[in-house]
């Protein structure tokens, strides 16, 4: 099932691989997981930054990267390896979408929609209280969705947003599952959905609400919703400034019935989750820590003359242009220490300390990957910002991560302020 990075890793007499975001010695990462991240990177290296810009170009979707995610066993890099995926924990994925988001941000960003479904089923899962009976039977399920992906190559997309404050998390979703025999019938609407059109399954959060009953977000429900199900529709179209390749519309649900296997989480699970494993919304951030490093590595072989394509002319030379990499290498190594720390945090019942922590990380990633894209345009000129090379499109890409919910750069500073000021409970009143 799982195959080397092949195709492309067979001509690399051409391409010498660049070195990782985090050296595995250096941030102290076992053979394991060096080798699932030097995968992603390698794949990343060779085969994903030379489509990039054509998914950027066409606001396409990235379905060839897909294809080559599961020829090399990253479409279930969460999967426990029981069920026949990589197995790899949430730090280890973590870092691996890192490396994908360096050389192409739509596809890393996507990629982790397809993860979460694995990564919140499977390990997160694990960390949370089920009773023996709940357990097994999402046990059972899983592996139904697990061998869809390992055998069949589903890819899993994750509807949140709804253009309320459902996403943010302060109300129940506005979509909602209604019991009925067998399993539920969902209507609704979700706006932003990345892979509309193109993944096999829609992981809709929702709220199960029985007649008569009122929405309450301790009733919400994370469906597998097939693609093709009657009532299913993608609207709308799909012009972004950046994360072009993401394909993120309208999806329409009217009437949908899908039945009880396609809980990805039994009922209360997600809510205990969003609760007592907060990590669990960081998960957004990889893709720019990718991108981050992305604009540093152009800036110093811009600088070099050894952008390919680019005359051999060398800039570095000049002071101020070695002001400004050196701005960048101390933003970039400060993004990395505590993003690196808080992806190695994430756990069930973290400390305020470590929440706290998540949120800054995340707002230093989203808001430091697109200041490093602005220094490295300021720094390499005119002639940089073509959009025959990448560094227009990192910027742009770069733009996008602090819109991201439930964690936004703007959410991200309210909670630091409020949690770091009032204990739970506590008003001034
Ligand atoms: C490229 C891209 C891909 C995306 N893919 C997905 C996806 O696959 N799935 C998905 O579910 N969503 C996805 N999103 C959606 C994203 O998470 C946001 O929901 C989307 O950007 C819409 O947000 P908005 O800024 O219009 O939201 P609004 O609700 O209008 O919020 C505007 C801003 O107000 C602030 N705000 C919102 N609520 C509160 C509050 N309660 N308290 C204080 N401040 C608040 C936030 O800072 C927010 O950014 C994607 C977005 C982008 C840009």
């Amino acid at each position: 099932m799982t195959a080397p990075v092949s195709k492309n890793a067979a001509t690399l007499g051409k391409i010498a691989l660049d070195a990782p975001i985090f050296d595995p010695v250096a941030f102290r990462l076992n053979d394991e997981q060096a080798t699932v991240i030097a995968r992603a990177r390698e794949l990343g290296q060779t085969v994903f930054a030379e489509r990039a810009g054509a998914y950027d170009r066409d606001a396409k979707f990235p379905t060839e990267n897909y294809k080559d995610l599961h020829r090399t066993g990253l479409l279930g890099i969460s999967i426990p390896k029981a069920h026949g995926g990589l197995g790899a924990d949430y730090q280890t994925y973590a870092l691996a979408a890192a490396e994908i988001g360096r050389y192409c941000g739509a596809t890393a960003l996507t990629w982790n929609m397809h993860v979460c479904s694995t990564l919140w089923s499977g390990p997160l899962a694990d960390d949370l209280d089920m009773d023996a009976a709940m357990r097994a039977e999402h046990e059972r399920r899983r592996a139904i969705h697990y061998k869809r992906i390992v055998e069949d190559g589903a890819i899993y997309s994750q509807p949140f947003s709804e253009g309320g404050a459902a996403a943010a998390g302060g109300v129940a979703f506005g979509t909602e599952a209604k019991p009925v025999k067998g399993g539920w019938l969902v209507n609704g609407k979700k706006i932003f959905a990345s892979l509309s059109g193109h993944a096999d399954y829609y992981g809709v959060l929702c709220t199960e609400i029985a007649e008569g009953e009122k929405a309450s977000r301790r009733n919400t429900l994370y469906l597998a919703v097939p693609a093709k199900a009657d009532g299913v529709s993608v609207v709308g179209d799909w012009d972004p400034l950046g994360m072009r390749g993401t394909v993120s519309r309208t999806l329409l649900f009217k009437d949908v019935f899908v039945g009880e296997d396609a809980a990805l989480m039994p009922r209360g699970v997600y809510f205990q989750a969003a609760q007592r494993w907060p990590h669990m919304f960081l998960t957004l951030s990889p893709t720019y820590m990718g991108l981050a490093q992305a604009a540093y590595d152009f800036t110093l072989r811009y600088l070099r003359g050894e952008v390919p394509g680019t005359p051999p002319v060398k800039r570095r030379m000049y002071p101020t242009k070695q002001i400004a990499v050196a701005q960048m290498q101390i933003k970039l190594e400060q993004i990395k220490a505590i993003w690196f720390q808080a992806v190695s945090e994430a756990r069930a019942n973290p400390s305020k300390e470590q929440v706290l922590r998540a949120y800054a990380a995340q707002y230093s990633v989203m808001e430091g990957a697109n200041e490093l894209a602005t220094l490295a345009i300021r720094t390499c000129g005119g002639q940089a910002m073509l959009k025959s090379l990448p560094l227009e499109r990192i910027y742009r890409d770069s733009r996008c991560g602090s819109l991201m919910l439930p964690w936004t750069a703007e959410l991200c500073l309210d909670r630091i302020g409020r949690e770091a000021l009032y204990e739970p409970g506590e008003t001034d009143d």
